[in-house]
């Protein structure tokens, strides 16, 4: 049978895991890669992620890569469609604080033929799925689902722990206010349950 000749598909890759699980490494190291291959790059992340550097993506472990910083899906779309014709692989990083309006333009990108790469949390610090990334994962091409470290017994963690009571928002990444944990040693605050929403609505 002879192959039809078809147009180069886009692909859907999602890397998540709990804090600490090295998502950022990971895209970051496939950014690298791409631009290596001399593939362009767009990058981007939610202005809610506050740690280290306002314009790049950084890693727990220092390592960073430039990213626009965005509002949110429509100011991601009004950024990416004018240079779209330039670029070959779009990173997206916390992906889990975008709205579900990223799952239809993730679809529209792959369907362009661009590779998007999407990491960000899986779970809330209350183990339920977290924003549109479960269903992006339930999309995707391919899924890396990264463990870390649990800070009390050294085994596989899936868990993000957040630590004491504190009620300040807007605490992304900020060391030493989560950590991570196993199934055995997490226990989320149940005083705590709409933290997470508490965080989303405080910087809107
Ligand atoms: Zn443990």
């Amino acid at each position: 049978m002879q192959q039809q000749p078809c147009p180069t598909p886009g692909v859907l890759e999602v890397i998540t895991g709990p804090m600490f699980s090295g998502k950022s490494e990971e895209l970051i190291r496939r950014l690298k890669r791409a631009r290596i291959a001399r593939q362009r790059v767009a990058c981007f992340k939610p202005d809610i992620d506050l740690r280290y550097h306002r314009t790049a993506i950084a890693s727990h472990s220092q390592q960073t890569h430039e990213a626009e910083v965005i509002r949110n899906v429509e100011d991601l779309r009004a950024r990416l469609f004018p240079m779209l014709h330039a670029v070959e692989v779009v990173g997206l990083d916390e992906v889990q604080f975008l709205s579900g309006a990223i799952v239809p333009l993730a679809t529209e990108l792959v369907a362009l033929g661009k590779r998007v790469l999407a990491a960000g949390l899986d779970m809330t610090f209350t183990a339920e799925p977290f924003g549109p990334v479960p269903h992006l994962m339930a999309m995707a091409d391919k899924v890396t689902k990264l463990s870390a470290v649990c800070m009390v017994c050294g085994q596989s963690a899936i868990h993000t722990q957040r630590l004491g009571q504190s009620q300040e928002l807007v605490i992304v990444g900020a060391t030493g206010l989560y950590e991570a944990r196993c199934r055995t040693h997490f226990s989320p605050f149940l005083d705590e349950h709409h933290s997470e929403q508490l965080e989303l609505t405080a910087t809107a």
